[in-house]
């Protein structure tokens, strides 16, 4: 049986709370967009755990693909040399997929390792290349891009860099694009993009271009509050960039693997991206696996610059392209295809979209929106009733919908409450999810 109290350390918890055994909820099973906890209650899991089990949970296929590979090879490593069939063939397949076109792809265990691997790739490279000063980060302020040291200094909310000693020097944040809740009043969306892009400019020229490494950003923001900027902002930010000859390096942890519509992000957005980090969605997080997909000309800058400064490329990890990780991807992709995976989030975003809008009908709800799968409403207190900076409004919704209506959202800073179903939600599911949203709303108002 399991003590009062927790003996794992959680990570975003009230420790002390879960100490005292108050809110720790344990998940014994799943099957398609739902979860059973102990007492075998099903609950709607509209985050897909951590915006990650894409193909809903228990797939009798991923399970399948997972045995036969344990079968076969449970592991081997790709370092020095060797390698494994799943991650050969997989890292063809992503290439195929994917905006960069020719290039490599690298394995990792996690978003924060492959953002990680990210940064000491391109500063290697760079290095190699004779460029020693290109070494800093941009990132934007509210953007998430993992727990370990540098994707958490990538990371632009404070709260993960306090009481961390974070960012690490060399990681620079710029504004946020979230136009709801940063623009001027009576500021137009495009006069909006204008002051995002100024703000970048500045800071660039502030810090001098040549010692920009890159600029990382997801094509939809997720952790910090489904921020999704206006139209032409990309756009924009992309010929900024391009002036300075800084690379875009697209966060696709959260984005990627049909998330909104397409296999990439960066294509739904619009971002030509030079390097692309995937993750969660990648297995449908049935295994912890990443890829950090490199364009060509980046990897070339290794190759010749190592011979040419007799460099060693000193960087590998154990499970890096764990075949087991990367036959259930291969299935993923598979699934995907056979499945018509993405025409299904195609439409059934029409129906995400229609419900949720319809939410700002709500007395308690503010903004709504959403791209593909993915969307937030942020929750405003009731006219005349005293301000929320605490997001208690937030958290008493949060735990009404999952206590007593079976529905597990995402609570997010800034009041907003998250939505990233499985891909393989139904019609009646989406409307079974906001039912059961809008009885916790109308709940909180007793
Ligand atoms: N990037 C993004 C956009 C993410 O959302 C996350 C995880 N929430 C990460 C990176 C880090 O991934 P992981 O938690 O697997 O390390």
């Amino acid at each position: 049986a399991i003590g009062a109290a927790s003996s794992t350390l959680h990570g975003f918890a009230d420790l002390r709370a879960l100490q005292q055994s108050a809110g720790l909820k344990l998940i014994k099973a799943g099957r398609g967009v739902w979860v059973h906890d102990e007492a075998g209650r099903p609950l709607l899991e509209a985050a897909s755990g951590m915006w990650c089990a894409s193909l809903g949970f228990g797939d009798p296929e991923l399970v399948e693909a997972a045995i036969e590979q344990f079968k076969t090879l449970p592991y081997y490593h790709t370092l020095g040399g060797k390698s494994v069939v799943p991650s050969e063939v997989l890292s063809e397949r992503l290439l195929a997929k994917s905006p960069i076109g020719k290039g490599k792809v690298y394995f990792a265990c996690t978003g924060s390792e492959g953002n990680d691997f990210l940064v000491k790739f391109v500063r290697f490279a760079n290095n190699a290349a004779g460029l020693p000063k290109k070494k800093k980060f941009i990132s934007r302020t509210n953007g998430y891009h993992g727990a370990t040291l540098a994707a958490s200094s990538l990371t632009g909310i404070a709260g993960n860099h306090k009481g961390f000693d974070l960012p690490l020097p060399g990681f620079l944040h710029t504004a946020d694009p979230h136009y709801y809740r940063n623009a001027l009043p009576g500021e137009s969306e495009d006069d909006f993009c204008q002051r995002m892009v100024r703000e970048l400019r500045t800071l660039v020229e502030s810090e001098g271009p040549e010692t920009i490494a890159g600029f990382l950003a997801e094509p939809v923001g997720g952790a910090g509050g489904v921020v999704i900027p206006p139209a032409g902002y990309y756009t924009r930010v992309q010929e900024l960039l391009q002036g300075f000859g800084i690379p875009f390096f697209s966060d696709e942890v959260i984005t990627g693997v049909g998330r909104l519509g397409d296999w990439f992000g960066s294509d739904t957005m619009g971002i030509k991206p030079r390097a692309i980090v995937m993750g969660k969605g990648l297995t449908s997080a049935y295994f912890p696996l990443s890829a950090v997909i490199l364009e060509q000309e980046l990897v070339d800058r290794i190759t010749e610059g190592s011979d040419r400064n007799g460099h060693y490329f000193a960087h590998g990890a154990t499970y890096a392209g764990h075949p087991v990780g990367c036959a259930i991807a291969l299935a993923v992709l598979d699934i995907i295809e056979r499945r018509n995976i993405l025409d299904h989030v195609k439409r059934m975003a029409e129906v995400f979209k229609r419900r949720l809008l319809a939410l700002q009908e709500h007395p308690l709800v503010g903004h709504a929106r959403c791209v593909g799968l993915v969307g937030a409403v942020e929750l405003r207190p009731l006219p005349g009733a005293a301000g929320d900076p605490g997001g208690e409004l937030v958290k008493k919704v949060h735990a009404i919908a999952e206590n007593r209506y079976g529905l597990i959202f995402r609570k997010l800073a800034n009041n907003v409450c998250a939505f990233s179903p499985p891909l393989v939600i139904t019609e009646e599911e989406i409307n079974e999810l906001f039912d059961r949203f809008i009885a916790a709303l109308d709940s909180a108002m007793v």
